[in-house]
């Protein structure tokens, strides 16, 4: 087998074996980089140098026989709204097109501590916004399988990378469904953590109450081993929920038989591609084999979900990007006097989806608009979390498309933000709720990858990697082989 086709795992084997060393595996890395970035663009900056460096140095500490962590020479990449000490973190802005972040994020300290190597930074949407990976400042990323497909976003940069077989493993960051919804249109697995199991120390905030960094493989093991190194309490983020961390990992085999799947109705409803449904419908079967019982439920204020979290998310989006102001952070623009220096730079340093969100956000924050727009936002924000919290106490976990459409063509939904946001139904509300959600291939349709997600009470990680983990072993067929002339092979 090719090096850059094994899982994570499986490279952690061969690398303890010394069959394969770091550095050779960074070298082939970084030499599938160069040779599917002209086409995928999944990159804003490839970091062979430090790469090289710690690579050298995890091959130095094996030979001495040194005991290694985990992800030991493994190599990782990372999105570019997460901080790297001295390495450029761009947010895919202009605003910060030059920023070099003097930290690490708490998640890429824990990475370096597990040993795995940061080989480079992934393209995004401007500050996480979009769906697609077209408002990026750097230029768009395409789909692995069909180029002119996007290849979803926010984190398509991510996805990209893992589907085009450039890195085994890559972090994303998930506000309203920016691991998920790339992992399900490269035909990869991203999961969205419980709010405060991730540290957001060192991510760059676009909707605080929203987002949890989260981690995108190829494997369900290898998504359980890169999730069980950034996770748990961190001093530096006081929202990380103090409950003990318990590695998800060795539980993995544990039995799944007997648990109940809730299939809500709502998410299978009108406005769902019919391809994607009788894809996603007919993994049911999948799982009823493992000993899962299916059972059919109604989540009737599914379909505010997309509305609430526009406002919530443009309303937090609004203050907390009211920081690039030329002074602290980023690009400056020359003005007469510091108003115009301000709005210039502003006006120069972000594109037009943020300008549109930050005037939104504004909007229905000020006075006369809060409790018209705002405050309700956050009561139906209320209701759709106790809608989902009652239902986990009749069902373990919860079944749905992860998008409502298949991967739609480059430059398609770009004049029209609204149809946009809603691919985005299936899954916001895990974020308003602050639940877990994770992505899994489901196969195929015209070679455009379909996802499913499941989704679980808080800290249900275990239980949704461990279903998810069955499911692969049951399906692997679903996701593992290219169909036939399927553009992964063309990359
Ligand atoms: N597509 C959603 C948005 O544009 C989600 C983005 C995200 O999760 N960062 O806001």
């Amino acid at each position: 087998m090719h090096l850059l086709d094994m899982t994570a795992a499986e490279l952690a084997e061969a690398l303890a074996a010394k069959t394969v060393s770091a550095v050779e595996l960074t070298r082939a890395c970084l030499e599938r980089i160069a040779a599917v970035e002209p086409k995928v663009h999944a990159f804003i900056t490839v970091c062979a140098e430090e790469a090289f460096k710690q690579a050298a140095d995890i091959d130095r500490r094996r030979l001495r026989g040194e005991p290694l962590p985990p992800l030991a020479g493994i190599p990782v990449a990372v999105k570019d709204n997460i901080c790297t000490a001295g390495i450029r973190t761009s947010c895919a802005s202009r605003m910060l097109q030059d920023f070099v972040p003097p930290y690490d994020a708490t998640v890429v300290m824990r990475l370096k501590q597990a040993g795995a190597v940061v080989v480079g930074k992934t393209n995004m949407d401007e500050f996480a916004m979009g769906s697609t990976t077209e408002y990026s400042f750097f230029g768009p990323t395409r789909n692995p399988w069909r180029h002119e497909y996007v290849p979803g976003g926010s984190s398509g940069g991510s996805a990209a990378a893992l589907a085009a077989r450039a890195v085994p493993l890559a972090l994303g960051s998930d506000t309203g469904g920016s691991v998920r919804l790339p992992a399900a249109f490269c035909g990869v697995m991203g999961l969205k953590p419980t709010y405060g199991r991730v540290s957001r120390y060192g991510l760059v905030a676009f909707a605080s109450s929203l987002e949890q960094i989260g981690p995108m493989a190829r494997s369900v093991r290898d998504l359980a081993l890169l999730y069980d190194a950034i996770g748990g309490w961190d001093d530096y983020d006081q929202t990380t929920l103090p409950a003990e961390f318990i590695p998800t990992l060795p539980g993995l085999n544990k039995e799944i038989k007997g648990l109940r799947v809730g299939v809500p109705a709502e998410y299978f409803g009108p406005g769902l591609e019919s391809a994607v449904r009788e894809k996603v419908r007919s993994r049911l079967k999948v799982l009823q084999d493992l000993g899962l019982i299916v059972e059919e439920i109604s989540l009737p204020t599914t379909e505010y979900a997309v509305a609430a979290y526009y406002v919530i998310a443009m309303a937090e989006a609004s203050s907390n990007l009211a920081r690039y102001d030329g002074v602290r952070y980023g690009h400056r623009a020359a003005g007469r006097d510091i108003l115009a220096m301000f709005t210039r730079t502003r006006q120069e340093g972000f594109g037009p989806e943020v300008k549109r969100r930050i005037m939104i956000g504004t909007y229905v924050l000020s006075a006369g608009y809060y409790d018209e727009y705002y405050r309700k936002a956050q009561e139906v924000r209320t209701l759709i979390r106790r809608e989902l919290e009652a239902a986990f106490t009749r069902c373990d976990l919860l079944l749905t498309p992860t998008a409502p459409v298949l991967p739609w063509m480059m430059g398609e939904k770009q004049r029209d933000p609204l149809t946009m946001y809603l691919a985005d139904c299936c899954t916001v509300p895990a974020n308003l709720a602050g639940l877990p959600g994770l992505s899994l291939p489901c196969g195929f349709v015209d070679g455009l990858p379909v996802g499913m997600q499941l989704l679980g009470p808080a800290l249900s990680e275990p239980l949704l990697l461990r279903v998810a983990y069955h499911y692969e072993q049951a399906a692997a067929s679903c996701h593992a082989t290219p169909p036939e002339g399927g553009g992964a092979g063309g990359i």
